[in-house]
């Protein structure tokens, strides 16, 4: 029996692919990007994080386990219980993580058996996977969230831990494939949105008129989990971009004819 770790599964999400879903966020990845805000889904294994309740002014402190091992069938319990949603508001189940490819047995048997059960399916992913294990899932996924962030190899290697080539050529190949894709942009300020970094994006994306780009702004809902992670926090200092600057770089992108969306 496949089984993965899953870390969280989140109901009624409506920023992670079409209409109502069910997201699994699945545990591992090999990037390690500074700003992500997921920083208890980097390492592959089932670990801990300190939680802290308050009770009369007083913090009580305890550890819970991050992630926990699900079978297949486990997983499909959860997301057939809002098949009803899925059916009225065109939604279904995105797979994210982490990177979920990096559990990449488990995702295929759950694509698999959501297509079986005619459930639409979505892979939120980094684009860091092999190709061929990429090849599998395309006929199994309806929609690819495909998350581009620098261009440049070296700032690449230096913000997020591996080289960019594999992701671009992956992104080509789903392109040239005809399957689905969404580009998604993480607007990071003073890391992804120096000039030089939003004109190679740009130009990039152009090459894909029909692929629409989401521009998702830095936010710090992940800071006070690197505490609690007992991680550095790299992004001290680092302000959530205002409306007024990320309309601005969405103008940018439509300049270049792209279809532009503030927001997943
Ligand atoms: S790819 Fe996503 S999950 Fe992985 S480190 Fe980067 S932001 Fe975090």
């Amino acid at each position: 029996m496949i089984k993965g770790i899953v870390f969280d599964i989140k109901k009624y999400a409506i920023h992670d692919g079409p209409g109502i879903r069910t997201t699994v966020f699945m545990k591992g990845c090999p990037l390690s990007c500074v700003w992500c805000h997921n920083p208890e889904s980097i390492d592959f294994s089932i670990g801990k994080i300190k939680k802290e309740l308050k009770l009369d002014g007083k913090v009580i402190e305890s550890t819970e386990n991050v992630g926990r091992e699900m079978s297949v069938s486990e997983v499909m319990r959860e997301v057939e219980k809002d098949l009803l949603f899925y059916e009225e508001s065109g939604g279904g189940v995105t797979f994210s993580g982490g990177e979920a490819f990096v559990q990449h047995e488990f995702l295929l048997a759950m694509l698999k058996s959501c297509k079986a059960k005619g459930i639409s399916t979505c892979v939120d992913t980094s684009g860091y996977v092999n190709k061929s294990i990429l090849e599998k899932a395309i006929p199994l996924t309806d929609i690819f969230l495909f998350d581009i962030k620098l261009m440049d190899e070296e700032l690449h290697k230096r913000y997020c831990g591996v080289p960019n080539g594999q992701i671009l050529e992956n992104f080509r190949t789903i392109h040239q494939s005809g399957a689905k894709v969404r580009f998604r942009f993480p607007v990071i300020p003073t890391i992804t949105d120096t000039d030089d970094n939003l004109k190679k994006v740009a130009e990039f994306a152009a090459q894909f008129s029909d692929v629409p780009v989401d521009l998702l702004p830095y936010h710090k809902i992940g800071k006070d989990k690197y505490r609690r992670l007992g991680m550095k926090y790299h992004m001290e200092g680092i302000e959530k971009p205002s409306d007024e600057y990320m309309n601005k770089i969405a103008a940018f992108f439509t300049g270049y004819g792209i279809r532009t969306k503030i927001g997943g």
